[in-house]
């Protein structure tokens, strides 16, 4: 293996060690620390999970963390009075709200309740139009995306002027990180191009690629001939192709694998993210930090 490992575990404990310092800088001098509410609808088992990871990491940091659980009876209009009384909250600078939702409930119109100026998820349509715009008017990225964007960067890839290609053209995932690429500034200022379905030739696309960034959910589908030699690969993809027992628990849990066939693509790449413990554990840490970001908004500091 040649590929320089670009681990998210890693960078993850740098980021939270950054921003718990800051936690607490921000405290002593302002008698206050960031506050997020995860608001969960029903008790689906991966939701309680993933809500249970946010809270624990806000906890870590020392941030103000509020579970808000909800019966799955609730009916829409509650859960939208229960925003606005979060948007309205000074307490509280990020809103998140963990999808799915029980199927009486509009998620979009859910989702479009947040304040834009505590949507530290990033979806809505005010955050979409400034990622878009971008320079300053960027105010919370999307997690996933920025966490792509934060693990290139911090691998010390060059990415002004770089042959970007991103395979996946969802709205959390392809579409933002490759709108946050081509953006004239910092980590980006490279020539993009977005591989789909409907793409021919996509294996020419991809060998075309210094750093290619691959969200399709289809394991495997990048080969390793498709990698241009000495290229960044940042494997978003997490499928679920087995199950093993585990060696911690004695418990059965799912063998992970993501859209790059990973070990012969590390004869190819200079830098590779691992699935698991690649772009998969920065995601939560990039929701942290843009609740940092939105408590110092908060206090004028940005
Ligand atoms: P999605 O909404 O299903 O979108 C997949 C995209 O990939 C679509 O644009 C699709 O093209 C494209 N695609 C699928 N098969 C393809 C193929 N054979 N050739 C070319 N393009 C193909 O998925 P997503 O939500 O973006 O997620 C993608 C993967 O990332 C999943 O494995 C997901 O679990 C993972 N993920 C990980 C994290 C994390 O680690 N934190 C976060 C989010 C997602 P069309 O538009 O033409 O259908």
């Amino acid at each position: 293996m040649s590929a320089k490992l670009i681990k998210g575990t890693v960078i993850r404990e740098e980021i939270l060690a950054e921003l718990r310092a800051e936690t607490e800088e921000l405290k002593q001098k302002y008698g206050r620390v960031p506050g997020l509410v995860t608001i969960l609808v029903g008790e689906n088992p991966a939701s309680v999970s993933y809500v249970t990871l946010k809270i624990k990491t806000a906890k870590r940091l020392g941030y103000n963390e509020i579970q808000d659980s909800q019966s799955p009876d609730i009916t829409e209009d509650a859960l939208l009075r229960l925003i606005e009384k979060y948007n309205h909250d000074d307490d509280i600078n990020g809103i998140l709200v963990q999808l799915p939702l029980p199927d009486h409930i509009d998620e979009k119109k859910v989702l479009n309740k947040i304040d834009p100026d505590k949507d530290v998820d990033g979806f809505h349509p005010v955050n979409v139009g400034r990622l878009m715009i971008g320079g300053d008017e960027v105010k919370f990225p999307p997690c996933t995306p920025a966490a792509i964007q934060e693990m290139i960067v911090r691998a010390g890839v060059e990415t002004k002027g770089a042959e970007v290609v991103v395979v996946g053209r969802s709205n959390i995932v392809g579409k933002p990180i490759a709108n946050m690429m081509m953006q004239k500034g910092e980590g980006a200022n490279a020539t993009v191009t977005v591989v789909h379905t409907g793409t021919k030739n996509l294996a020419e696309h991809c060998l075309r690629a210094d750093i290619l960034i691959v969200a399709a959910g289809v394991p495997g589908l990048v080969k390793p001939e498709w990698i241009k030699k000495g290229a960044c690969v940042i494997d978003v993809g997490v499928n679920r192709v087995g199950e093993k027992i585990s060696e911690k628990t004695g418990k059965k849990i799912a063998v992970l694998s993501g859209d790059v066939d990973f070990e012969p693509a590390c004869e190819r790449a200079g830098f590779i993210t691992p699935v698991p413990g690649g772009v998969g554990p920065m995601t939560i840490t990039m929701l942290m930090k843009n609740t940092m970001k939105s408590f110092k908004y908060s206090l004028g500091l940005l």
